[in-house]
């Protein structure tokens, strides 16, 4: 029988799950490097200042014996940062099977190739799957309720269509308790678009990244298409190479606000840069790390095209509506 629509939704589908697949085989695929190979990488310092974003979101927002749920947790390479903020549970979930594999060695402590260390002290739960597919309220529901809710450098591929969007969120909003934190990181689709628009092409970049947009958006404007879909391609030098959706922060912010978050704060990673380096605690933590040299509040050892990288990305901070339980 002829349905149009119905096999409209069909293709739809399927070509969602043809890219979540590419996604998540991508990050499968990418071996975990040895310390060596990590230091010789051209981002490697794009690389630590990205850790030292998490560390200090994390650093600010997680409590002593908080419940986390790491949703795209990839290879657990935060899960130091989580045993530095002395968290109670962790639950993480990622598409990619490779890097949760990698993740369940590295939680269990052996040949660790960063570090060889004493075991995590808090349980945790590592799960294979599409956080942004799979109704997560169900698959969790004796892990739930969580405190905080983590989803770093992951969320905008939950924007291929408006579905998987709502069903981040529906799932981030259905497992943090009330009160509860989200924290994340994500590309700037401010920044993105102001360079798309910049390019002469539909491509931009530089020595360490290029974004490349599809024919359909030559007209560079976006203003009868779907806030939904906006695919570019996106390649990292030594990291990402993958379609990934333009996440337009204020949809963004209206549909978190439709699951019961308000917004705490949003910031671009050069504001996020210049606003915590003021604080002592963090500037050492960044000389720590190395991303920044002597921790000047300049670009001094990343490169000046890894800054411009660091750019394309953002820091967001939700609060799940109401008021904890008083017990
Ligand atoms: N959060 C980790 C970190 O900061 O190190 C990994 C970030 S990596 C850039 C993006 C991760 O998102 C990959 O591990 C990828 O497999 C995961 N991912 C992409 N789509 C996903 C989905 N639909 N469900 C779960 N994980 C997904």
């Amino acid at each position: 029988r002829h349905d149009p629509q119905g096999s409209a939704h069909f293709l739809e589908d399927e070509s969602t799950k043809i890219f979540a697949r590419k996604v998540a085989d991508h990050y499968s695929a990418r071996s975990n490097q040895t310390l060596e190979e990590r230091e010789a990488s051209p981002i490697i310092h794009l690389k630590k200042l990205n850790n030292w974003i998490k560390s200090v979101l994390i650093q600010l927002y997680a409590r002593r014996g908080d419940a986390v749920l790491d949703l795209a947790c990839g290879k657990g390479g935060d899960l130091i940062k989580w045993d530095k903020a002395k968290i109670g549970y962790y639950v993480g979930i990622d598409i990619a099977e490779g890097s949760i594999k990698d993740c369940r060695t590295r939680y269990n402590g052996d040949a660790d190739h960063h570090q060889r260390r004493k075991k995590f002290t808090f349980p945790a739960r590592l799960i294979c799957g599409d956080c942004y597919e799979v109704r997560l309220d169900k698959v969790l529901a004796d892990d739930a309720p969580f405190d905080l809710c983590s989803c770093q450098f992951a969320l905008h591929y939950s924007w291929s269509t408006e579905v998987r969007a709502r069903q981040a969120l529906a799932n981030v909003s259905a497992l943090l308790r009330p009160g509860g934190i989200f924290i994340g990181t994500m590309p700037d689709a401010n920044v993105i678009i102001k360079k798309l628009r910049e390019a002469e092409g539909l491509t931009f970049g530089n020595s360490v990244y290029w974004v490349r947009f599809d024919e359909e958006f030559s007209d560079k404007k976006f203003k009868s298409s779907s806030p939904f879909g906006i695919k570019y391609t996106f390649h990292l030098e030594d990291a990402v190479d993958c379609p990934e959706w333009i996440v337009p922060f204020h949809i963004f912010k209206s549909l978190a606000e439709e699951y019961d978050f308000e917004l705490v704060f949003a910031k671009n990673s050069h504001e996020f840069v210049h606003e915590y380096m003021k604080k002592p605690e963090f500037v050492e933590l960044m000389r720590r790390l190395g991303a920044l040299g002597d921790g000047n509040q300049d670009q001094s050892t990343l490169s000046a095209d890894e800054w411009e990288a660091a750019y394309l990305y953002m820091s967001f901070v939700l609060r799940k509506r109401g008021q904890p339980d008083k017990t």
